[in-house]
């Protein structure tokens, strides 16, 4: 039995930074706490905890002489400030294209401009964009929402990371109609999440089972599941090794695996292991 992996699967670039920064806090014997969990994945949360990590839900939680980190997702500029007067050091693991938008919309707000962000209102990267331009970012959904906001003037239109193009794409339409100029359109939309699942469709017509590694409850996981369903029916969700079933792959003769953007290396590596002793007894 062969074991593919998709050509693109697991960390994305801002998940395995966060990582690696909160390692080297570590390694040099900080106490560290995180702002919201560091990353949607319950085995890696269970590995950085037995490590000495914790989590924590605001800046008044952080003790004298604790490393604050915060997260890809970024905060508001208060929250930092918070953490910096509290924390004996404070690690941005904001992810540098969360960061763009964050500039982007400062200076679009400094200048005197609107800012309209597409995305969740309540999803942590938007709560920190919007604290770049409190006074003039409007968060919108989709296009419906924009015919509810005041007249815009000069506007930057740009996008959570996460977006779907074509939602992106009918907001910035729907905001030159209600501009006072031609919109500034930047779009911000990381390609991370994407690249996971063009990679999970192009391997998953060439396989006959397929297994998804990533949260239950994970959007994006599910996203892939639900990619490589399209291709390939025997396709599992699981979030570790264990859930395999030998039953499930005796007649496979090859096998794919792809992992969501939260999806560690090291339980990736273990499910290729499981797979490969399950079809070395076949
Ligand atoms: S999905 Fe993209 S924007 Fe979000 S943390 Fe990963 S690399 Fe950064």
């Amino acid at each position: 039995m062969q074991v593919l992996l998709a050509e693109e699967y697991g960390f994305c670039f801002g998940v395995e930074r966060a990582v690696e920064m909160v390692e080297g806090a570590l390694a040099e014997g900080a106490t560290v706490r995180t702002l919201g969990p560091l990353i949607h994945n319950t085995q890696e949360i269970q590995r950085l905890e037995a490590e000495g990590v914790r989590n924590i839900n605001a800046p008044g939680e952080v003790s004298e002489g604790e490393t604050a980190v915060i997260r890809a997702h970024g905060v508001t500029p208060e929250v930092q400030r918070e953490l910096e007067e509290r924390a004996e050091r404070v690690i941005d693991a904001t992810c540098p294209f969360v960061t763009k938008v964050q500039k982007l919309a400062e200076r679009a707000a400094a200048e005197g401009r609107d800012v309209v962000v597409v995305g969740n209102p309540d999803h942590p990267e938007m709560i920190g964009v919007r604290g770049y331009a409190p006074t003039r970012a409007h968060v919108v959904r989709d296009a419906s929402e924009v015919a509810q906001l005041p007249p815009l003037h000069a506007p930057l239109v740009v996008s959570q990371t996460t977006l779907k193009l074509s939602t992106f794409l009918e907001v910035a339409e729907a905001v030159r109609e209600r501009a006072d100029s031609e919109p500034q359109v930047v779009n911000t939309i990381c390609s991370a999440t994407r690249d996971r699942q063009d990679a999970a469709r192009a391997l998953a017509g060439h396989v006959d089972a397929f297994y998804v590694i990533g949260g239950k409850h994970s959007s994006n996981s599910l996203k892939l599941l639900s990619v490589c369903k399209e291709q390939c029916e025997k396709s599992f969700l699981i979030e570790t090794p264990e859930e395999i079933s030998a039953e499930d792959l005796r007649d496979a003769g090859r096998v794919g695996v792809t992992a969501g953007a939260s999806t560690p290396d090291w339980l990736i590596e273990q499910v290729v292991t499981r797979l490969r002793e399950i079809g070395s007894r076949q």
